[in-house]
Parts: C-alpha cells; structure tokens; sequence
C-alpha cells in the first residue's frame, strides 16, 4: 500500500513519536525577550523603532534596499498592485497554481486576475509557455492589450511556489518586452536563490509573509521589497494613511490604507531573523532526511529545488505519479488518522468559485499537477537549550 510505505517513511525522519504539524513555528532565541520589551517600552502600534529594525534586517537578507513592514503578506501584495498603477478594469497574470491572496489582491484593485500555466520543473509559472501565449498580444503604446476582452494587461505576478525559485531571469525578460510591471510573490522563499541571487529581490515590487505557517513569523505580517526609492517612498506614505508629513498637521493628501506592521509583530520578527540562518539549515536538513527516506518509493517521488536555484524547502512536497493520483484521498485519509498533517496543494485558482469565469491561458500543466502533489510535515528542529548566537 503506498499510504502505508508514506506514513512509514514521513515518521522515520522526525523525532517525535506524537502528531506532527505541517509547519509549526519555531521559537528558540529572544522571542519573548523583545516581545517583553516591546509590552515594557509601550512601543506596540504603528510606530517604533522596533519596526526599522525589523526593516533593517529585512534588508540584509534579502539584499534590498527598502524595506517597508506591512500587516500581512496579502496587504503586501494590493499597496504593491496600487502602487504600480493597477486600476479597475486592468488584468494582471496570475499563476493559477498558487496561493490565493495574489489572485484576491488583483480583484481588491478593481483589476482581473488573468491565470498563467506552471512549469512542472518549478511549479513558478511556464515561462516559454507565457511567451508564446502574449506573442498573440496587442502591444500597443499605452501597453498590453488582450486581443480577447480589449482590457490592458499590466503586470505579473510570480510566486516561488514552496520556496522553488521560479525562472525569474526568463520571465523578467518576457516583463521588460510586453511592458508589464513585474510583481514577485516572495512570500514562501525567504532565504532561496536564483542563480545565486536572493528571492525578493527581482520584483520592481517583491513581497514577504510572516504568517505563522511561513519560514519566519511575526504573528501575521508582511513587507515589500524595492530598490525604487520613489515607490518606496510612496508605499510607506500609503501604507500609514497618507498622512500629511506635516509636524502637526492631521490631514491625508490621498486614499490611503492601514497596513503597517504594528511594532509588537516587529519585534518577534526581529527574533525570528537572528534564527533565520539556523532554520533555513534546519530545514535543508530536513530535505535532505526526506531525500534519504524516500529513495527508491515506487509510485510518487519528492519535488527537487530547480536546477540553478537553492530552495529554502519551505515544506516538503511528494507528487505521485501520473497513474497513482487517484490514491492521495486514501494517503491523506491514512495520515489523518496517524496523525500527521499532510496538505493537498491548494485547489488551482481558475477552479474557484469566484474565478471560474476570469480570463486564462492553456491550464494543462496546472491541472495535471494539482491533484497529485501533497505538502509533508516540513517544521525545523532547533534545541531550545541552543539560542540564537550561540
Ligand atoms: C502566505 C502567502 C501569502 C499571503 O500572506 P498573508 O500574510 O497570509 O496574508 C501570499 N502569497 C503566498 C504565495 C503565500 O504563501
């Protein structure tokens, strides 16, 4: 039974005999320390220098050069669509295999998310595949047209899928000759390269999570990324009302929205980035348990980092073979019942009810993949007893 041969093989790499969590956070260095702080100080809203720490850091690992804390990664990804010119009526490309805050911050915009395929190598989106499908695209001067509904096509948005790094240097070129602006979803691949270079930092907007489920967390949170200093300038004054900068003036000069990251959330991510080096080696480790484990199961096989990337393994994947896709019902039935915690992948986006009728090109990869890739238990294991500098 490959439910059985599953089960036996996810328990054989964790330490623990009791449930096992699809990815819990971990909290191990000064957490509670800065939290304390914070509480002590009175510093817990919107401002705070807890927060440009937290910003600060974000910077030197990502490589960044603006940083702005936001209160989640799906407010992230509206300011950073607002902020590129995005309005009602546009449509933006949007992996259908991913998770659904992209999609819902185009349709927040007023715009239509207009569903990309993924390539099967990445899970990121089919770059080949896009090209040749906006070759049969009006570029006009005012920008892209879809030949379809007549509306302009603004911008794409790329997500690393689980932390595998998309193609990004082939989809930056399809963005810079189809004149779109291009959005990186960054927010499960904190710490992940591509070709050497770190994720989050090829978007002309790139932007974070820190949900609880993500590599790092601030409770709930988010951040974009840029090395635009106008848009930087820009998010951060939206992003707090747009308030006058005035010393004693309350007035707002524009819509603005509340999506700053309170300086209590700052301060745990601030924590949670002096163990970051230590959990994205915990969880290569992890991967490379997973890879040892698996060797040789007949009918599914673990997802692998892309050739020239280096994944932060986000969570571990399995993908059953083509004519074992019918079995994953029993393999989560089986876990359910061992208490392990295994995920489907999310339904893909164009199959939503709120989506079924948006625009999208050729799905064939996507819904090949969607119903045979199941994300495995992928928390990290640090000691406690071994805090973070030490
Ligand atoms: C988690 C996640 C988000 C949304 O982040 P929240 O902080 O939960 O709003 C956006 N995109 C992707 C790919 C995610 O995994």
């Amino acid at each position: 039974m490959l439910a059985d041969e599953v089960m036996g093989r996810i328990r054989s790499v964790h330490p623990i005999a009791g449930p096992l969590a699809l990815h819990e956070p971990v909290f191990v260095g000064n957490e509670v320390a800065y939290v304390t702080d914070a509480i002590e100080s009175g510093w817990v809203s919107s401002a705070g220098s807890r927060i440009e720490d937290f910003e600060r850091g974000l910077l030197e690992v990502t490589g960044s050069q603006h940083a702005i804390a936001i209160v989640n990664g799906t407010a992230a990804l509206h300011l950073s669509l607002v902020a590129s010119g995005v309005g009602p009526n546009d449509e933006v490309l949007v992996p259908s295999l991913c998770f659904v805050a992209a999609a819902n911050a185009v349709s927040y915009c007023g715009a239509l998310p207009h569903f990309v395929d993924c390539d099967p190598n990445n899970l990121g989106v089919d770059a080949p595949k896009l090209r040749g499908y906006l070759e049969g695209f009006g570029l006009e001067r005012s920008g892209l047209v879809n030949p379809a509904t007549g509306r302009f096509v603004r911008a794409l948005i790329v997500v690393h899928n689980f932390g595998h790094p998309a193609q990004i240097d082939a989809l930056t070129e399809i963005c810079e000759e189809f004149g779109l602006t291009l959005i990186e979803d960054a927010a499960e691949s904190l710490g992940s390269t591509y070709c050497g270079r770190k994720t989050g930092s090829f978007g002309l907007l790139s932007t974070l999570s820190f949900n609880g489920n993500k590599t790092i967390t601030t409770g709930g949170g988010g951040a974009i990324l840029t090395d635009d200093h106008e848009l930087a300038a820009r998010i951060r004054h939206l992003s707090s009302t747009a308030r006058s900068t005035e010393r004693w003036v309350w007035s707002h000069d524009a819509l603005g929205y509340n999506y700053r990251m309170p300086a209590l959330n700052a301060a745990l991510g601030c924590a949670q980035l002096e163990v970051l080096p230590r959990l994205l080696e915990s969880k290569r480790d992890l991967a490379r348990a997973y890879f040892a484990a698996f060797d040789g199961l007949d009918g599914a096989a673990l997802f692998r980092e892309p050739e020239g990337a280096r994944s932060n393994y986000w969570l571990n994947l399995l993908v059953l073979d083509r004519d074992r896709r019918s079995e994953r019902e029993g393999i989560l039935a089986a876990a359910d019942a061992a208490q392990i915690q295994l995920r489907p992948i999310w339904t893909p986006l164009h199959q939503l009810p709120m989506y079924v009728d948006h625009p999208r090109m050729d799905l064939s990869q996507t819904n090949d993949l969607a119903d045979r890739i199941i994300a495995l238990p992928s928390t990290p294991r640090l000691s406690g007893d071994d805090p973070a500098g030490a």
